[in-house]
C-alpha cells in the first residue's frame, strides 16, 4: 500500500481531466481525491504500488481528447486510510499558469446527439462537452468557470445542471453546456437587421442560400460571409460587395468525402481537417470540380474547412450538403466583424443574418494551415490553436510579454518555459484591430495569470505594437527590449524545433526593418537567441515609391533592370511611358525610394518581368502565382548569379552579397525570347534553391556550423521550401522549418519571447 501525491501540468482544467481521473482511480481501486489547484491539477491517490504505477501510466497515454498534459510528477506520501475517490472542489488561487484550452470542433458524441431524433438536444446548434466547444472565444476571465464566460447569461436548465454535477457524465464541468430550454437561440435578421418572423430560422437562412443571396453567420470567432460556391454569380457579387479582388475564400464542405471529391487530401491533410483543431487545410484542386473559378482564381489551391459547430454541421445538411464559401465577415482587410458592431460592418453586404444570443467575446479567426512534405506548415494560427502554449528550450527568468509585428500580428506571453501565443490579430494598421490587440493582451495576462516584467518589440519604429510598448514600458516602469526582425524570425524557428545552439538563419521574407535602416527581407543571419550578424544578404536595390512598390510589382521590375543595366523596352509594352519615366526618375533621385534586399520583392520583380502580374491586390500574390506556375514545369536550368564579399556595417564587418543583376538579366532575355512564364517561374525557384544552397555551404565554411533554420514570410511557398529543404539535407546539413507557428510575421512574437529570455537568463 502506498499513497503518492500528483501533480499534472498542462491543459487539464475544463477539458473533463478531473472526471477522466475519477474513472480511472475507480478502476485501479484508488482511494483519495483530485482538485484542481493554482493552473495544476493535484491528485492524492491510495492503493496499491502496482496499480498505483499503472494509474501513473495511463493518466498520461489515455488523457481527454482536449487535454495536453506538459508535465507530471509525483513524490510518496502518508498513508490516510481514504474510505473512496472523490473530486473536490477547486481551491479559489490565482497563482500559477492556467492552461486554457482552445475552441474545439464538434466532437462524435455530440454530432452522434445532434443527428439523433432521440436525444434531447436533437438539432440544438449550440450543443457541446468537456470534449468539445467553444473556449477561448467565449472567456471573458479567470479562472474559467461559467460566471466568466460569455454563458453567464444562461441559467442552467434542471436537466443540464444534473448532467454538469454528474462526475460520470461527459458533461460534467463542462462550462459551456446548454439546450434548447436554457441556452443560445437562433434568429434571422433581415439586410437591416429586423428580426424575421421565420418558425425555423436556419430553415429560411439555408434557402436564402440556395436561391444565390449572400449571407452573415455567427460562428464561434466571428461572423462569416456564406454563398454556394458552385454559383458564379453569388460569388462574383460578393467578391464585389467585399472589395476582394483576387484574394481566394475558403469553402466548408460536410465532410472528408465531400473534401477528396473537390481536392486531393493526403493522409496528414485529412487529419489536420479532421483535427479538433480543424483549420481551414489549403488542398490542391482536382480539375474539374463544382467549384466556381471566382473562389480562388489562379490558385491551384483551395482553403478547406470542415464543420466545427453543430450550427455548421446543421447548415451543411440544410443546403443539402453544396459546399460553402466561407470567409471572414469583414471588408477588405479590416478585422473580423463579431459583436455589435456586425450590422454596421457588413451593411451592404450580407442579404440576411444567421445570428443567436451567445456573445463572442474574443474575437478569433479561423487557422488557416497547409501540408508540405506531410508535415504541416501553419500560415495563420487562431481559432483551435490559440491559447496553447508552445514549449521553450529555455526559461523566462520573467514573465515576458512580446508584441509581435504589425501585419498578421499575435503577441505572445512567455511565463516559465512556455510561451502562450495569441491567436491572429489581424493587421494593425486598423484601429479596431489595435483596440482588440490592447484589450486580449490583458485577457491572456489573466488567463495565463501573470504580470510581464518585460516587454519586447520590433526595431520598426512605426509599427503599433512598436509604439504600444514604449508607451506600457514607460508607464509601467518596465523594461523595453528591441528585437530586429529577422532575428526574430530566425529565433521562432529555433524556438519551436528546441534548439539553443549557435545556427544560419535563412530568413526570406517581404519587409522587415534593418539595423541600417533599410528594407530587409533576403537574409542569412549567423547567431542564437542572444546575438546574430547578418553574413548574407541580396543586393541591395531601390523600392521606388516604398510601400507603393509592394503593391506595383513593375515598379520593382523598374529598379531591377535599372540595376542591372538591362533596358530591354520590357516594360514600355504593358506600362504607361509616363508612369515608367516617372519611376526612373525617383529612382535616380532616390527621392522615395528606400534600399531593400527583399526576397519578397525580388519575387515580385520576377512576377513583373515574366508577364505575370504588374499590380497585386493582396499581399504575397505575385510569390503565390509563380509557385502555382512553377508547381507544374518539370525543372531544367537555372539563372545565374554572383557571390561577392563586401565591407559593410558599423563596426564594419565582411559581408557576402548575392548579386542579382545576372539573374534579372537572363530573365529578361527569357521573357523577350518568349519562353513561358510558367518556365521562369520554375528556374526562378531553382535559382533560389542554388543561391540558398550556395550561401549556406560558404557560411558553413567559415563557422564550422551544420544547422540552418528556414524563417520568413517567403516560406509559405511549398515549392520552395521542399525543395531548399532537400537540397541543404544533401549537402550535409541539419535543416529545420516551421510546423507549430506560421513562418510568417504571425510567428515573430514567438522569436521576441526566445531572445528576451536568452538575454536576460544573466
Ligand atoms: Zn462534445
Ligand atoms: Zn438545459
Ligand atoms: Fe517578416
Amino acid at each position: 500500500m502506498q499513497r503518492r501525491m500528483i501533480e499534472v501540468r498542462g491543459i487539464v482544467q475544463g477539458v473533463g481531466f478531473r472526471p477522466f481521473v475519477y474513472g480511472l482511480a475507480a478502476r485501479h481501486r484508488l482511494t483519495g481525491f483530485v482538485r484542481n489547484q493554482a493552473g495544476r491539477v493535484v491528485i492524492e491517490a491510495e492503493g496499491d504500488s502496482l496499480a498505483l504505477d499503472r494509474f501513473l501510466v495511463e493518466l498520461a497515454d489515455r488523457s481527454p481528447p482536449l487535454a495536453h498534459i506538459k508535465e507530471l510528477s509525483w513524490e510518496p506520501r502518508q498513508l490516510c486510510g481514504d474510505q473512496a475517490f472523490c473530486i473536490e472542489a477547486s481551491e479559489v488561487d490565482d497563482s500559477g499558469a492556467v492552461f486554457i484550452s482552445p475552441d474545439s470542433a464538434t466532437c462524435q458524441d455530440c454530432l452522434s446527439e445532434l443527428l439523433d431524433p432521440t436525444n434531447r438536444r436533437h438539432g440544438y446548434p449550440f450543443l457541446n462537452c468537456t470534449n468539445c466547444g467553444p473556449r477561448l472565444t467565449i472567456i471573458t476571465g479567470a479562472p474559467y468557470d461559467r460566471s466568466l464566460t460569455t454563458m453567464s447569461g444562461f441559467p442552467m436548465c434542471a436537466a443540464c445542471r444534473a448532467e454538469f454535477e454528474d462526475p460520470g457524465d461527459r458533461r460534467f464541468h463542462a462550462q459551456p453546456t446548454a439546450c434548447s430550454a436554457c441556452g443560445p437561440r437562433l434568429q434571422l435578421l433581415d439586410a437591416d437587421g429586423q428580426p424575421s418572423s421565420t418558425p425555423d430560422p436556419l430553415a429560411s437562412f439555408a434557402q436564402a442560400l440556395l436561391a444565390g443571396k449572400i449571407g452573415a453567420i455567427k460562428g464561434l470567432g466571428g461572423y462569416h460571409l456564406t454563398c454556394d460556391a458552385r454559383r458564379h454569380d453569388a460569388v462574383g457579387e460578393l467578391r464585389c460587395r467585399k472589395h476582394r479582388d483576387e484574394k481566394p475564400f475558403a469553402v466548408m464542405v460536410p465532410d472528408i468525402a465531400a473534401a477528396a471529391a473537390l481536392c486531393e487530401v493526403s493522409s496528414a491533410e485529412r487529419e489536420l481537417l479532421l483535427s479538433t483543431q480543424a483549420p481551414i487545410v489549403l488542398l490542391r484542386k482536382r480539375l474539374p470540380h463544382v467549384v466556381t473559378d471566382e473562389v480562388a482564381p489562379l490558385n491551384p489551391r483551395l482553403g478547406v474547412v470542415l464543420p466545427y459547430s453543430p450550427l455548421h454541421h446543421l447548415l451543411m445538411r440544410a443546403v443539402s450538403c453544396i459546399p460553402l464559401v466561407m470567409t471572414s465577415g469583414n471588408r477588405s482587410d479590416e478585422p473580423i466583424a463579431y459583436v455589435e458592431d456586425v450590422m454596421e460592418r457588413l451593411a451592404g453586404i450580407a442579404d440576411l443574418f444567421l445570428t443567436h444570443d451567445r456573445p463572442i467575446h474574443v474575437r478569433c479567426d479561423d487557422s488557416v494551415t497547409r501540408v508540405i512534405d506531410e508535415i504541416e506548415s501553419p500560415v495563420r494560427r487562431s481559432r483551435g490553436y490559440a491559447p496553447r502554449p508552445v514549449t521553450l528550450p529555455i526559461d523566462c527568468p520573467r514573465p515576458i510579454l512580446a508584441v509581435g509585428g504589425q501585419l498578421k500580428a499575435t503577441f505572445a506571453l512567455g511565463c516559465g518555459n512556455q510561451a502562450f501565443l495569441s491567436h491572429h490579430m489581424g493587421d494593425l494598421d486598423h484601429y479596431d484591430a489595435f483596440r482588440a490587440f490592447e484589450r486580449d493582451v490583458g485577457l491572456y495576462e489573466q488567463l495565463v495569470g501573470v504580470t510581464p516584467e518585460w516587454i519586447v518589440c520590433d526595431q520598426h519604429p512605426d509599427y503599433a505594437t512598436t509604439r504600444f510598448a514604449e508607451e506600457r514600458s514607460r508607464r509601467l516602469r518596465q523594461q523595453l527590449l528591441r528585437v530586429q526582425h529577422h532575428h526574430a524570425h530566425m529565433a521562432s524557428c529555433m524556438a519551436e524545433n528546441g534548439l539553443t545552439e549557435t545556427v544560419i538563419g535563412v530568413t526570406f521574407d517581404g519587409t522587415g526593418y534593418g539595423t541600417d535602416g533599410a528594407v530587409w527581407g533576403g537574409e542569412f543571419l549567423v547567431g542564437n537567441y542572444r546575438e546574430f550578424r547578418r553574413s548574407a544578404h541580396l543586393r541591395y536595390v531601390g523600392m521606388p515609391g516604398g510601400e507603393q512598390a509592394i503593391r506595383e510589382p513593375w515598379r520593382m521590375a523598374v529598379a531591377q533592370l535599372a540595376d542591372a543595366d538591362a533596358e530591354s523596352g520590357l516594360l514600355e509594352t504593358r506600362c504607361l511611358r509616363r508612369d515608367l519615366l516617372a519611376v526612373k526618375t525617383v529612382l535616380s533621385r532616390r527621392a522615395f525610394t528606400p534600399l531593400t534586399s527583399s526576397a519578397g520583392r525580388l519575387f515580385d520583380a520576377i512576377a513583373s518581368l515574366a508577364g505575370i502580374r504588374d499590380r497585386v491586390s493582396y499581399e504575397g500574390q505575385a510569390a503565390v502565382e509563380l509557385e502555382a506556375l512553377a508547381e507544374d514545369v518539370p525543372p531544367d536550368i537555372s539563372y545565374p548569379f554572383e557571390l561577392s564579399q563586401q565591407v559593410e556595417g558599423n563596426p564594419p564587418e565582411p559581408v557576402l552579397i548575392v548579386d542579382t543583376r545576372e539573374l534579372i538579366r537572363a530573365v529578361t532575355r527569357d521573357a523577350m525570347t518568349g519562353t513561358s512564364a510558367a518556365r521562369i517561374a520554375r528556374r526562378f525557384h531553382s535559382t533560389l534553391v542554388e543561391i540558398i544552397a550556395r550561401v549556406c555551404g560558404h557560411l558553413h565554411e567559415e563557422t564550422g556550423l551544420t544547422s540552418v533554420v528556414l524563417g520568413g514570410g517567403v516560406f509559405m511557398n511549398a515549392l520552395l521550401t521542399s525543395e531548399v529543404y532537400r537540397q541543404l539535407c544533401r549537402d550535409g546539413f541539419r535543416v529545420y522549418r516551421h510546423r507549430l507557428v506560421p513562418p510568417n510575421d504571425g510567428g515573430l512574437s514567438l522569436g521576441q519571447v526566445a531572445i528576451a529570455a536568452a538575454l536576460h537568463c544573466g
